[in-house]
């Protein structure tokens, strides 16, 4: 006999396999070198042996959730300031605190989110943060995939700017491929305030140059929205293009305070825009238009924001919230329908970070990111809509296990590559400590 040869079965559950594909019942998918080597029903499926099956009964695979918009070490903040204005909120907690973070710190809150992450069934995020190499090394770990950009924050002082650009391309020439080719790196300038237009400029030339994506914060706030109007008479989006800062590779956060002459120059450029509901609800900067954007045809991906803002790191949490706040704001129940949040938090997510052709959805060839989730719980009873039923009645604490890389993450919500309790320990010591200093 010649039976097929794989590496792990995921055998007699429910298959959501997103990107135009319908629900699977009764399925399988197979996974050979970190690919999807067969996704389908059981009864189709070839003759093969593997040496790892998880027997699924109850349970339902669908591709894993993908994080666009995150600052992950700001786990340790979690907590700290709360209930204040976005201005206060970063003069007086975490601008302060930030600076007085050490590389080790930075591993220790990346792994604390990275283990989040896992435990909610996101198995890629977009990071932007300080001391990224940490971050590298906590993806490695944690078994994640990551796009990861240095942050560069220049607030008046050009050299510090500078320096900050040059850190940022040695991050990404160095990290490129990283953790067995987990790790795309970009380059991650704060925002067009943070930033002045001569380093903004430079970013640009270093990203053509080196053809690396960027990731920046755009129209967050409406009060530096208003500064860069009165200074420069032109929005935020307008002088971003009047310095041709905007291409297809920009992965932009937030986008809220936009009108209808952005929303073009955003379509003309091919900006991708990720939405962070919970974190502009909570800072109040305002609702995105997301029935716009995707209307116009920008490609929208869902991110949680770092964990000062949110505060969890849970997509299932933010998928709701995003189809109803879009809901109210447009005062129409039809807006934003389950599944296509779903697609926002997966297939839509890997076109925001150019990873489309490897993730976010289940198709042979693809990468092997999946999660399980398990349907037996009373919240996702009775199952009459599967879409309906995740978007609305799921939270992270459902998923069973996460896969990323055909590999194993967590099984049984059991996080397998390392060890909990001691991460959430370090962590914990490390954020006290932090206050201290
Ligand atoms: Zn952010």
């Amino acid at each position: 006999m010649n039976f097929d040869q794989v590496d792990l079965i995921i055998r007699d559950c429910t298959i959501l396999p997103l990107a135009n594909m319908e629900i699977i019942n009764d399925g399988l998918i197979a996974i050979k070198d970190g690919k999807i080597s067969y996704v389908g029903k059981v009864v189709n499926a070839p003759e093969m042996t593997a040496e790892n099956v998880l027997e699924s009964q109850g349970k339902l695979a669908m591709p894993g959730l993908i994080n666009c918009h995150t600052h992950l070490a700001m786990t340790l903040f979690r907590g700290l300031a709360e209930d204040i204005t976005l201005e206060r909120w970063l003069n007086e907690t975490i601008w302060p605190l930030e600076a007085k973070l050490k590389p080790q710190d930075v591993y220790i809150g990346a792994l604390l989110g990275c283990l989040e992450m896992i435990k909610n069934g996101i198995t890629c995020f977009a990071d932007m943060y300080f001391f990224e190499p940490e971050v590298a090394e906590a993806v490695k770990k944690a078994g994640l995939r990551a796009v990861l950009a240095s942050a560069i924050i220049e607030a008046g002082d050009f050299e510090k700017g500078r320096k900050m650009l040059k850190e940022a391309v040695g991050f990404a020439k160095r990290y490129q491929g990283y953790a067995d080719g987990r790790i795309t790196a970009l380059l991650g300038p704060h925002t067009a305030f943070t930033c002045s237009e001569e380093l903004l400029a430079r970013v640009r030339e270093e990203a053509s140059k080196t053809d690396l994506g960027i990731h920046i914060h755009i129209a967050e706030s409406k009060e530096m929205a208003m500064n860069i109007r009165k200074e420069r008479q032109l929005s935020e989006v307008e002088f971003l293009e009047k310095i041709s800062f905007l291409e297809d590779d920009v992965l932009a956060a937030h986008c809220i305070h936009l009108d209808e002459k952005d929303i073009a120059i955003l379509v003309k450029k091919g900006v991708k825009v990720a939405h962070n509901p919970v974190a502009n609800m909570k800072l109040a900067q305002g609702i995105a238009k997301i029935k716009e954007l995707i209307d116009a045809g920008i490609t929208v991906g869902l991110g949680t924001d770092g964990a000062a803002s949110n505060n969890s790191l849970d997509m299932f949490e933010s998928m709701k919230i995003a189809a109803i706040l879009q809901k109210t704001n447009y005062k129409d129940p039809t807006v934003l329908p389950a599944r296509k949040i779903l697609e926002m938090a997966t297939i839509k997510g890997a076109e925001a970070l150019g990873l489309e052709d490897q993730i976010g959805s289940l198709e042979v060839g693809k990468k092997a990111d999946i999660i399980l989730v398990d349907l037996s719980k009373p919240n996702l009873t009775p199952l009459h809509e599967l879409y309906a039923n995740l978007v609305y009645s799921a939270h992270g604490y459902d998923v069973d296990s996460t896969i990323v890389d055909g590999k194993i993450l967590m099984e049984n919500r059991e996080v397998k590559t390392f060890n909990e309790k001691e991460v959430m320990e370090h962590a914990q010591n490390t954020a006290f400590n932090l206050l201290k200093r």
